[in-house]
């Protein structure tokens, strides 16, 4: 065992002065033998819980990951901190495997890297039995269960580990929250013999906001003018077209955009995901085909231009903002075809009734989300089952720029029964011209105007009445049919006719207010440079990125974006200094000392 203390091990390879959330308590109890599993939102720093013990602990830890890049991620990032670590995986040539090989067998190896459907091979666990393995970590491990949109089978087999290596520990990481998931991976991996660690799923650095769909065009670059300028982000879109035409308009306006969607070739595929992970300021405008395993910690924004399926694919998407607990603002854009489109996505699945039922559920769940009367944030954490302390977060549209809602039963009942006596076979907007009595072709042909609701919702403009036919339809009183748009009732929407039942009206909030102020939040660390710190950060990042291009890693394998600032802040001119930087461990230290104290002394002048 390494004599270190974990906080002595934390500062000197990672550069860090303290642990965060609950890594403390998970690392002492895989230290001493125990097994784990690890519930965290995405950026809550789940490496560091396997990284830390492994390192503390005499042999070797293998890490069980899902996707290649992912392992060459962390591969890199813990061999630029000085730490022994390779991956085994498809593209690991025979010399390159001979190499590893020998220094897993001559206990130099600290970290190996392997898919689970490789270190589940016979021949694989036949030359594990013999090595001095410390600790198993199985990272994503809601792969194993069948529930959740991302299953594995490669994964089932791993609950064969903990019976073939009763003494060795192993640590499960995720950061898929809901019960039944655990449930299954307590049970599969560790025969329900674990602790578990659930933290909070609140992600307080990520602004919130939503807003109703006007144009997306104009809206994404609206959102984009308002921002500092100069950032990662991405961008989700439902469709390829939608991508290709997003990635066009972005670039026309002189940001660096690339698309990235299941019609591209892998070869492509692969070649933006490099530069994206690779190159600093780009915006990836991508399909949700794009995601799983991109960790890099500086992304400033996600942009959905269209409805995501459910609030679990939601707070994974946004959750790729901010990793580096830096301000990053989550954008999304929705309307009543985005409802009408994942109705239709729902029902044409090829699958049982159950299964479209839970997907109706969620659905419901993200658009009470979206149509919240409240704080969003306690709405979502609400809906993961956490408790959070606070009534308002103070960082989504909604605490930003606070609407009243009001009490809408009436003018529900109005909108309803009109539907109801045209025999629910029309779309909003006939709908909404009969009760706002607008004389229209249409509504004189059908004799419309002769109905009792003809005229009776003047009180609402048409766009109001819009609005409230989008909520109606969002806490499910009525639906729209997929292939017409002509709007049902449904059980509840009888129930609110007959004065059942509740339903409250929030105007549109104005969106302007609160995209400003955000912004600001989120440029804020880069803001309260001097301009004269300002001008030595972006020397920085260049400097970064050259060093990171001669070694071909993604600049933030470097250092972070944190690190800069705080390097820009410090102006280190001596070896020692350095060391007290941000992110600056014992290795990154001795490896990036020289090069960048010159240069913060070469730039002073
Ligand atoms: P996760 O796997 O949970 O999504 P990561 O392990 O990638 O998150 O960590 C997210 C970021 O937080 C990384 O940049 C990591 O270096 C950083 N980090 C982790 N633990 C700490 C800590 N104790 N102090 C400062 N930064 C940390
Ligand atoms: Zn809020």
């Amino acid at each position: 065992m390494n004599n270190s203390s974990a906080e002595e091990v934390l500062k000197d390879v990672f550069g860090f002065d303290a642990f965060r959330g609950k890594q403390k308590q998970i690392i002492e109890h895989i230290i001493s033998g125990e097994n784990v599993l690890a519930v965290m939102p995405t950026g809550a720093g789940k490496s560091l819980c396997f990284q830390l013990p492994g390192l503390m602990m005499d042999g070797l830890t293998i890490v069980v990951s899902p996707l290649i890049s992912l392992m060459q991620n962390q591969v890199e990032a813990l061999k630029i901190a000085g730490v022994a670590a390779e991956t085994i995986n498809s593209n690991t040539g025979p010399d390159e495997g001979r190499e590893i090989w020998r220094k897993i067998n001559d206990g130099t190896l600290k970290f190996l890297y392997v898919s689970p459907e490789k270190l589940m091979t016979e021949q694989m666990l036949d030359r594990v039995d013999e090595l001095n393995v410390s600790l198993f970590a199985i990272d994503e491990a809601h792969c194993i269960s069948q529930w959740g949109a991302a299953f594995r089978p490669e994964y089932e087999d791993l609950a064969l580990l903990h019976r073939r290596y009763p003494n060795i520990p192993i640590i499960a990481l995720t950061a898929t929250a809901d019960k039944g998931t655990r449930e299954q991976i307590c049970e599969k991996i560790f025969s329900d013999n674990v602790k578990t660690y659930l933290t909070g799923f609140d992600r307080p650095n990520i602004a919130l906001n939503v807003e109703i769909k006007a144009g997306w065009k104009k809206q994404l670059l609206k959102f984009m003018k308002d921002r500092p300028g100069n950032e990662n982000g991405i961008v989700y879109c439902l469709s390829r077209k939608k991508t290709e035409e997003a990635t066009a308009i972005l670039m026309e306006s002189g940001y660096n955009a690339l698309p990235y969607h299941a019609g591209m070739t892998g070869n492509d595929r692969e070649r933006n995901l490099n530069k994206f992970m690779t190159e600093p300021d780009l915006i990836m405008v991508a399909t949700i085909a794009f995601g799983m395993g991109i960790d890099k910690p500086d992304i400033r924004f996600v942009f959905h231009t269209d409805l995501p399926s459910s609030p679990e694919a939601y707070y994974q998407e946004i959750g790729r903002a901010g990793r580096d607990g830096d301000a990053s603002i989550a954008h999304m854009l929705y309307g009543l075809d985005d409802i009408r489109m994942r109705r239709m996505f729902i029902d044409n699945e090829q699958s049982d009734d159950g299964h479209k039922r839970r997907g109706h559920q969620r659905l419901n769940a993200l658009l009470s989300y979206a149509e919240a009367p409240e704080c969003r944030r306690v709405t979502l954490l609400r809906y993961f089952g956490d408790d959070p302390e606070y009534e308002k977060c103070g960082n989504c549209d909604l605490c930003q720029n606070p609407r009243e809602t009001v009490d809408a039963v009436e003018a529900g009942q109005k909108f309803i029964s009109a539907i109801y006596r045209t025999g629910q076979s029309f779309g909003v907007a006939h709908i909404v011209n009969i009760v706002t009595g607008k004389m229209t072709d249409k509504i004189s042909q059908l004799n419309h105007d002769m109905l009792p609701t003809f005229g009776v919702g003047k009180e609402y403009s048409i766009n109001e009445w819009k609005v409230i036919a989008r909520q109606l339809m969002a806490r499910g009183f009525i639906v729209s049919d997929m292939e017409y748009g002509s709007l049902k009732i449904t059980d509840e929407g009888f129930d609110l006719l007959r004065g059942n039942g509740e339903f409250r009206y929030r105007p549109d909030v104005s969106y302007k207010k609160s995209a400003t102020s955000s912004n600001k939040k989120s440029a804020q660390v880069v803001q309260e440079l001097p301009s004269e710190d300002q001008d030595l950060y972006l020397k920085l990042k260049s400097l970064r990125k050259e060093i990171a291009a001669e070694r071909s890693v993604p600049a933030y394998i470097i250092f972070s974006d944190k690190s800069l600032i705080d390097m820009a802040v410090q102006k280190p001119t001596s070896y020692d200094d350095f060391g007290g930087v941000y992110g600056v461990g014992a290795e990154k230290q001795k490896k990036f000392a020289k090069q960048f104290t010159e240069f913060i002394a070469e730039n002073l002048v």
